[in-house]
């Protein structure tokens, strides 16, 4: 037996019982005649003492010999510290060794193995297993597990099976790259690795399961941006039989269980939103509303003076940020800069201090009077002591560029309390988005989503108007979950993919396997996607997806530690008929 109890529990009460405990040496503290070894394991530190006194001399020095992360099995008693340590749970007691079993030994770990490392992202990365003996790698670790076991418990509960799809699959088009599998028996012929199990789950329910889900890995191969990661793991759920209301109850119901279970918290009735809502009031579909700063859109009161810029402008829109009145002109004129940096791209900024005497001084006074900035200030929902700052411009820029203001503003201002969960569901997307780019609409969502009852027929004069019956759940800023429901006649599906601009064979060839499965007889269906990497490191109140997964990707798609990609042996390229040509 390895082990009678764990490095984490013993207590006052085990006060001379035997104990056996392995673990690895966290440190050592030889002083000689006496030394105190730390032991570490999953559940916690415990001490160990050997001395002159009460201890054999070969087991001190064996106790001497010790180095770091060295794996040991040691039996003795349980005694009283003389000094205790309030600041652990095992610290009132140590364990007295009579036998001391090396296990195996260790390198000298290439950085500490503190909660506050000394240790850099890249060589923690390279070590990942080391790193992952951190609390807080292994804390973040843990409480994933315990949310995906609490959204196990929950589906399972509502009738939900789970069932695995493959992945060696065709395309599945969720707006990225595939990743590519050759295959060797079918030369010249690739799978794709699911960008989700989208068709599949549909497959389900043609298939009468009636209620899936899965927590399942999905690939896609995008340029990677900040925390994304190229795989990622989904809590992927599809129902039949329902309509939107159902879905948004159903998950509601999750989401609801997961945070009084998770973080003890007890939701309300989700707010809902409409996606034109949305971008008119945050400039975001997915808009943080744990603070307010909502935009005001101006253009009825700034546009009728000779101002030309506003005057220029579709859209004339501020936000009032609390208690900035008091910013000084440097501190404006950063922000001025902040907004001005190519990531956002707006070309300047308006301003307006709102005055404690209820006056008002903006760098625009040359145009407009006090009557006019009241009107801002009423918009804005500005009080004496704000700042109302405006951006103008095209619509849709303005709105991102006004949106990305208000978050850095929240971030510094500290509004984004991480102890604080606002949910909140977008409805009614756009069913198609247009690509500035190419000219193009393509599918917001995916090619399965419908759209609203009614709206077809809009397809053919105003694509962009039609909305669809596609939802996401947003916590605090965040896109935890998207799902729409879905179409589940064949016409409608061939009309879709017309309008995405598929030939007939296209659309066949890659989706044939959906339109026929939509002529046995399917059901009406629709479903949802949590991202989970993302809704734990919320729960956790974190922002990074990266440390709430064992073995991340870095930011440029690798796999330090394995070092992958790698290249692969002539001999293995040529069995999958595959010629290099670098
Ligand atoms: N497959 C979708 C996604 O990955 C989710 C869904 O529509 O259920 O975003």
């Amino acid at each position: 037996m390895y082990r009678s109890h764990t490095c984490g529990e013993i207590r006052m009460s085990h006060v001379d019982q035997e104990v056996t405990l392995s673990g690895w040496v966290h440190k050592t503290r030889d002083k000689g005649f006496v030394v105190w070894v730390d032991l570490r394991d999953r559940y916690g530190i415990t001490q160990l003492v050997f001395d002159e006194e009460r201890t054999d001399k070969s087991l001190l020095e064996k106790a001497k010999s010790l180095g770091r992360e060295f794996v040991v099995q040691v039996k003795g008693s349980v005694i009283e510290r003389t000094s205790k340590n309030g600041n652990i749970p095992t610290g009132d007691i140590e364990v007295l060794v009579t036998q001391l079993t090396i296990l195996n030994t260790s390198q000298t770990p290439p950085f500490t193995i503190e909660d506050n490392t000394d240790g850099g992202e890249d060589l923690r990365m390279k070590y990942r297993y080391i790193d992952i003996r951190r609390n807080p790698v292994k804390e973040n670790l843990i409480f994933r597990s315990k949310v995906a076991i609490e959204v196990r418990k929950y589906l399972a509960e509502e009738g939900f099976i789970e069932v695995e799809t493959p992945y060696l699959i065709k395309s599945t088009p969720e707006g990225a790259r595939d990743f590519v599998v050759p295959s060797r028996m079918n030369e010249g012929q690739f799978y794709a690795l699911p960008q989700s199990p989208q068709t599949f789950k549909q497959l389900l329910m043609v298939g009468g399961l009636d209620k899936y889900f899965q927590i399942v890995k999905c690939f896609r191969d995008e340029d990677l941006r900040a925390d994304r990661q190229p795989e990622f793991t989904q809590i992927d759920c599809e129902m039949a039989f329902v309509e939107q209301e159902d879905i948004l109850n159903a998950f509601e119901g999750l989401t609801r269980h997961l945070l009084k279970e998770i973080k003890g918290i007890d939701t309300g009735d989700f707010p809902r939103m409409t996606f034109d809502d949305a971008m008119k009031k945050y400039g975001n579909d997915k808009p943080d509303i744990r603070f307010g700063m909502e935009f005001g859109e101006l253009n009825e009161v700034a546009q009728h003076k000779d101002f030309n810029v506003f005057n220029a402008s579709e859209l004339v829109v501020g936000i009032a940020v609390p208690g900035a009145a008091s910013y000084t002109r440097k501190q404006i004129d950063a922000l001025i800069d902040w907004v001005k940096r190519p990531q956002v791209g707006a070309k300047g900024m308006v301003y307006v201090k709102c005055n404690e005497d209820g006056t008002y001084k903006s760098s625009v006074d040359k145009f407009y009077d006090q009557d006019d900035l009241a009107k801002w200030a009423e918009k804005t929902g500005a009080k004496a002591g704000d700042l109302i700052c405006v951006l103008s411009g095209k619509t849709n820029h303005t709105r991102a560029q006004l949106s990305a203001l208000r978050m850095e503003l929240a971030e510094r201002l500290e509004l984004r309390n991480p102890n604080e969960f606002a949910p909140l569901w977008v409805i009614d997307f756009p069913l198609l988005e247009l690509d500035e780019e190419t000219g193009h609409y393509h599918a917001m969502h995916h090619p399965f989503t419908s759209p609203k009852p009614g709206q077809l027929e809009l397809l053919d004069t105003e694509p962009g108007a039609v909305k669809a019956n596609a939802y996401d759940l947003v916590l605090n800023g965040n896109e935890i979950g998207g799902g729409s429901i879905r179409i589940h006649d064949k016409e409608i599906q061939s009309i879709m993919f017309k309008h995405l601009g598929f030939t007939p064979e296209e659309a066949k060839a890659q989706f044939g396997f959906l339109m026929d499965a939509f002529e046995y007889g399917a059901p009406p269906h629709g479903g949802i996607a949590f991202g989970l990497d993302r809704l734990v490191s919320i729960l956790g109140g974190q922002e990074t997806i990266r440390d709430f997964i064992a073995f991340p990707k870095n930011n440029s798609g690798r796999d330090v530690m394995i070092d992958a990609p790698a290249t692969i042996d002539e001999e293995q390229l040529k069995e999958l008929n595959l010629k290099l040509d670098l």
